[in-house]
């Protein structure tokens, strides 16, 4: 069978809305996934999809990854994703943009949009001209650029991972390979130097890599070397599943721990890395950083506090890992356990019509948010 109801029913989702607007071109679609723990929020990712099909496909992933994730990391919050049809640096408009942000507001809540792949912080400036469901802005409370918080998570991650592999939690004179050194690569660069390790790096962009070298002193290699180099841990913060049947081969790490979304190309890549004795974090364990600091914005955003919620990462990769050694399942298994766990505790003790409240009591929050502003 298949279909998107297929697609919906075997993704779990509870509503899939799609938004077309002939002046501006919009051709967007908002995948709410699961709102048990709360209002879904999630970014809105704009990209060149060669086919509404491959869209589609993009938003359920993404917006079901939401759900575990914000699960994990123990917020109150749903999964949710939007996608934009359509190449960010040609087709995007500010009227575009204004014209999803209704889209966004006609949920009412259900869903809360921010930044992902194609959207800046100036985007969602403009699209909170005509919804508050939207965070990660530069205004208003907003916490704009979420990447400094996604790499300290990272970096409290690691830590866990090397106190799991029995390295202890010290990263001074470790070697540390870091795959992409862009917005959340640049500051794990940095909090790594100041622990003491040494870094390799890549990129495809050399004046990335200079700035790295200049600031912090680093080895670089090429893209295609970062996988056979020799490290402690590697860090991929670039591009998702490049942990392949290619790849994995080819580490000779004792962790792989970064931000990249979507790291494993398949399941079975979970198992090899496990059956190699590479400890891996799950990438939307130790990434959660960034959902945390946007999430914050809706209690009124306070930056120590977003610091020691996002410094729990370490928590939870703990947590993962050790679940993963007590049942003898490799991490990503350990991690989804976990989230489902939680997912089921709430949907057990949270009645259907709780959601309603859910979403009020968000409502209420966002009230508040917006007087505190004003
Ligand atoms: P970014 O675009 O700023 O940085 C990515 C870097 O990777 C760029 O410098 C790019 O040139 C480089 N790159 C691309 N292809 C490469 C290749 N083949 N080899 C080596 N380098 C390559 O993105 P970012 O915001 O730093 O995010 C990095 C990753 O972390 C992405 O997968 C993203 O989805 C994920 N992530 C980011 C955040 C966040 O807060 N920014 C939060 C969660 C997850």
């Amino acid at each position: 069978m298949t279909g998107i109801f297929y697609d919906l029913n075997s993704y779990g989702h509870e509503q899939v809305s799609f938004f077309h607007d002939k002046e501006t071109g919009l051709k967007a679609i908002i995948g709410v996934h699961s709102t048990v723990l709360g209002p879904s929020l999630g970014g809105c990712r704009m990209w060149k999809y060669n086919d509404d099909q491959e869209a589609l496909r993009d938003v359920l992933r993404l917006s079901r990854g939401m759900t575990y994730k914000a699960s994990l990391a123990g917020l109150n919050l749903g999964g949710g994703k939007a996608v934009i049809i359509g190449d960010s640096r040609q087709d995007k408009s500010d009227e575009m943009l204004k014209v999803f942000g209704r889209a966004v507001d006609s949920l009412g809540g259900r869903y809360i949009t921010a930044e992902d792949v194609g959207m800046t912080v100036r985007d969602i400036d403009t699209i909170r001209t005509v919804t508050h469901h939207a965070v990660g802005g530069s205004n208003e409370g907003g916490s704009g650029d979420p990447s400094v918080m996604t790499a300290f998570g990272v970096f409290q991650g690691m830590k866990a991972a090397l106190k799991q592999s029995g390295m202890g939690e010290s990263l001074e004179g470790l070697r540390v390979a870091i795959q992409g050194v862009g917005n959340v690569g640049y500051h794990l660069a940095s909090y790594l130097s100041a622990a003491g390790a040494n870094l390799v790096i890549t990129d495809i962009y050399p004046n990335q890599v200079e700035k790295v070298v200049q600031e912090f002193g680093a080895d670089i290699v090429s893209p295609d070397q970062i996988y056979s180099t020799n490290c402690d841990i590697f860090a991929p913060c670039a591009l998702g599943a490049i942990l392949n049947a290619r790849t994995i081969p080819q580490l000779k790490c004792k962790i792989v721990a970064g931000s990249s979304n979507n790291q494993l190309e398949t399941e079975k890549d979970g198992f090899d890395l496990f059956n190699r004795g590479i400890i891996y974090a799950p990438d939307y364990a130790i990434n959660a950083g960034g959902l945390i600091n946007v999430g914050a914005e809706l209690d009124g955003y306070n930056s120590k506090e977003v610091m020691d919620k996002v410094s729990k990462i370490y928590n939870t990769i703990n947590k993962v890992l050790e679940r993963s050694k007590k049942e003898n399942i490799p991490p990503h298994q350990a991690a989804d356990a976990l989230a489902e766990q939680r997912l089921e505790e709430a949907r057990k003790t949270r009645k259907a019509t709780s959601k309603t409240e859910l979403r009020s009591e968000y409502l209420t929050k966002l009230n508040k948010a917006m007087t505190a502003n004003n």
